[in-house]
């Protein structure tokens, strides 16, 4: 029997315990577009994994199976699991409960999206869909989860003005709180910083890093040094394919396979 090409770098992980596995995964969308082609990925629990390759390659179709995104649209179908552990539930299973989904895994997106309301109500918002009524508890974990997005200092004072009324760096800081408000498992980063300015970039940089040694991370970059600076493990895509998944710095440094070595090179992308 032939080895399978992605066996040695999950082999090579097999100790680090994990968060999610991609199984076989297949995506289609609505016009029968096939998006994602047999991918095989482990998810490192508590670590930073990034997802580089050129654009269209899949990277954010992969990224918004983790939380049913594609659900939100009618015809996308899936194939294969994305098993989330301890329990192995299968989060792109029909049985799975797209909105339940969506409270265990959060996302951030690339342009900041808070929602028009007070810098408050964006990060309660999660809490009171999952039916959480508690003003105290509420309070509580506003104000932890504005810690963990490393902007409480910034907004302790001013919780009742409006979202709009922050930086664009502090508003994604407030949806980075917003998503981890309800204890999410896994967090979602599409390019979240592809709209700021390097002192912001820089801010969410070492941000992401802090929350990596606490929460799964999942990052779609299409910044090679973003990856190579954040992220414990990178998966390289190429047309639907994961062509190559390992520690970062030897996926940049010593890449297997011939087209990652082209990308990371800079030849196309
Ligand atoms: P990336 O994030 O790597 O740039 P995407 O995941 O956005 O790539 O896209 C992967 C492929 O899926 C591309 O060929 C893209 O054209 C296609 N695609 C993306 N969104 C849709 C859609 N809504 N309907 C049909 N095809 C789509």
């Amino acid at each position: 029997m032939s080895p399978d090409p992605s066996e040695p770098a999950l082999a090579a992980h097999e100790d680090a315990p994990l968060r999610a596995r991609v199984e076989r995964l297949n995506f289609f969308y609505a016009d029968g577009t096939q998006a994602l082609r047999g991918i095989d990925m482990p998810i490192p629990d508590r670590q930073i994994t990034a997802m580089i390759g050129p654009s269209g390659c899949g990277k954010s179709t992969l990224l918004r199976c983790f939380n049913r995104m594609h659900d939100l649209y009618p015809g996308n179908r899936y194939e294969g699991r994305i098993s989330l552990f301890p329990e192995g539930h299968n989060l792109v299973g029909a049985e799975m409960d797209p909105v339940m989904v969506r409270l265990r895994i959060g996302m951030v997106f690339q342009k900041p999206n808070p929602f028009p309301k007070s810098i408050y109500e964006n990060v309660a918002a999660g809490l009171r869909v999952r039916g959480i009524r508690n003003r105290a508890v509420i309070d509580a974990a506003v104000e932890q989860a504005l810690r963990r997005a490393a902007l409480w200092d910034e907004v302790k004072d001013r919780l009742t003005r409006s979202a709009y009324d922050l930086s664009g760096g502090q508003q994604q800081r407030l949806c980075i709180a917003r998503a981890l408000a309800p204890n999410p498992e896994i967090l979602l980063l599409d390019e979240p910083t592809s709209a700021l300015d390097p002192i912001a970039t820089a801010r969410i940089e070492d941000l992401v890093q802090e929350l990596g040694r606490e929460i799964t991370i999942l990052i779609v970059t299409h910044n090679m040094q973003q990856a190579a600076r954040i992220s414990s493990r990178t998966a390289f895509m190429y047309l639907g394919e994961l062509i190559e998944f390992g520690p970062t710095e030897r996926l940049f440094t010593n890449p297997t396979h011939p087209k990652t070595e082209q990308y990371i090179t800079g030849r196309y992308g």
